[in-house]
């Protein structure tokens, strides 16, 4: 599915170039972009594959939710493999910000990587930045710089999407849209994405979209301004804790099984801390999440 409108979606065949507009059974609900589809394709006189009807859906690998206008979480998109969090050398990232991206993806099941564009306003010496992310990445967390100023300022980018399906999130200012016009430089790319019913449409900007990008072997993006606006949805402690990849090993290791982790006597992550084997800078973070949840 490359793009759905209500009970109407996009389906594009495996290798196959133009997406055909196709109408959901009666019994399938909640179908998203990125689903995989089973769908049956209507010819008109000349062999054309013209409408057709989508009769199954497969299974998912990760599906990503978004509150609607009543709080209730609904999935906008499916079998996602990368969530691209973009932070800037300018807006400069608060590395609690960044924590809470990491959360949030984390939460959902899908590899979250970190993106810091703007690289060419990093200043000579752009140490405490660059600490910052050698701290991510020393984590498990793949780090790619980037600009849209230079050219082969994406090299590493294209690397990253290269075999993925990936969104990219993050605050306002971070060159989202400037990295996702790069890649999809061509207008043409961008309509093409969408069956010729459907370009007609005038929820064409809002919906998620699939592209495949011509700039990385095999890449795909999902976007909507939706997606690129995730944030910590309605998350518990239990998996604000368990967001924190370096806690998760000793979660289970607290004296007592209910440790809110706050001042408890034989509490694991307390003593990670005091070790130097949690940074300080994360613990805070997580201590932040759950205060903005109470
Ligand atoms: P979004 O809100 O995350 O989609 O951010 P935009 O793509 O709208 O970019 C915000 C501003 O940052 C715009 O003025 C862009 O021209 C600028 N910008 C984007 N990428 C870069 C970059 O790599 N270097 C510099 N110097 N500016 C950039
Ligand atoms: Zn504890």
């Amino acid at each position: 599915v490359v793009a759905h409108f209500g009970r109407t979606l996009d389906v594009r065949a495996e290798g196959d170039d133009e997406p055909v507009r196709c109408h959901m059974r009666a019994n399938l609900e909640g179908l998203v972009t990125g689903d995989r589809v089973i769908w049956r394709g209507r010819q008109d006189a000349e062999g054309a594959i013209v409408e057709g009807v989508v009769v199954a859906r497969g299974e998912r690998t990760s599906v990503l939710e978004r509150p609607d206008a009543r709080s209730q979480l609904k999935p906008v998109a499916a079998n996602i493999d990368q969530i691209l969090i973009v932070f800037a050398v300018e807006p400069e990232p608060h590395p609690n910000l960044i924590d809470r991206y990491l959360v949030a993806a984390e939460a959902t099941g899908i590899a979250p990587a970190l993106v810091l564009n703007k690289i060419d306003l990093l200043p000579e010496d752009g140490g405490a930045l660059m600490a910052l992310l050698h701290r991510y990445e020393a984590l498990g967390y793949p780090v790619v710089a980037t600009t849209t100023e230079r050219e082969n300022g994406l090299d590493a980018l294209h690397a990253r999407l290269a075999g993925n399906t990936s969104v990219f999130v993050g605050q306002s200012g971070v060159g989202k849209s400037s990295l996702i016009d790069r890649l999809l430089p061509d207008e043409e790319l961008r309509i093409g994405a969408l069956s010729k019913d459907s370009r007609k449409g005038t929820h064409t900007t809002t919906t998620a979209r699939l592209y495949t990008l011509p700039s990385a072997e095999a890449a795909e993006l999902i976007d909507s301004p939706g997606i690129r606006e995730f944030g910590l949805g309605h998350l518990n402690e239990q998996q604000v804790a368990e967001g924190f990849i370096e806690f998760r090993d000793l979660l289970g290791h607290c004296r007592f099984r209910d440790c809110r982790h706050r001042q408890e006597p034989g509490c694991a992550l307390l003593e990670a801390l005091e070790r130097g084997d949690i940074h300080p800078e994360r613990f805070a973070s997580y201590r932040r999440i759950l205060d903005s949840l109470e």
